[in-house]
């Protein structure tokens, strides 16, 4: 996801809109594999506001999760805020010059600035913390391993509610003395 900056760079005040896709069918976070079900779509703004120029727009991307509780796949629609700032790095720029603009902002080089680490970051930042199908998916059961989704058992019938079986210890401990 190149995008061409050489005029731009060059005119403080000017922006340009961008539409950008991102073909890939995968992305990684870490070393899980996450898979893309359509095209990235970046819609931008960049513009030159003096020393840097600031890209602000929207990511929007379609992965497939894996339920945290019942591991069935999903898909999942992100559409998250993008905004980078990035600046020209020169040669006859002094260090410490440099050094207060990179804080705020990220160098490039040349004429091209390449969109797709930034894009890429966007996208995993607007994953859920937790991957549900459904927040009322029940998951597995502990007790006998059915899906809770498709089937029921008669496990949680018989199964007490931890704060109660404390209560009943303590019942029956008091109670033999
Ligand atoms: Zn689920
Ligand atoms: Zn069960």
């Amino acid at each position: 996801m190149k995008v061409f900056v050489g005029d731009l760079s060059k005119h403080p005040g000017m922006s340009l809109d961008l539409v950008l896709n991102y073909q890939k069918e995968k992305i990684y976070f870490g070393r899980d594999e996450i898979k893309l079900l359509k095209p990235v779509e970046v819609e931008l703004t960049a513009k030159n506001i003096g020393r840097t120029l600031l890209f602000q727009g929207k990511v929007h991307a379609k992965v497939e999760l894996s339920c945290s509780r019942c591991l069935e796949k999903f898909s999942f629609k992100i559409k998250a805020p993008y905004q980078e700032e990035f600046f020209l790095l020169r040669r006859e720029d002094q260090e410490e010059t440099a050094g207060v603009i990179l804080e705020t902002a990220r160098p490039y080089r040349g004429k091209f600035i390449d969109l797709t680490d930034t894009v890429i970051e966007t996208i995993l930042l607007g994953m859920p913390m937790k991957a549900l199908c459904d927040e009322n998916c029940m998951g597995f059961c502990n007790i006998c391993g059915v899906d809770l989704n498709k089937e029921n058992c008669n496990c949680r019938e018989s199964e007490l509610d931890p704060r109660l079986s404390v209560l009943s210890s303590f019942f029956k401990n008091n109670g033999s003395n």
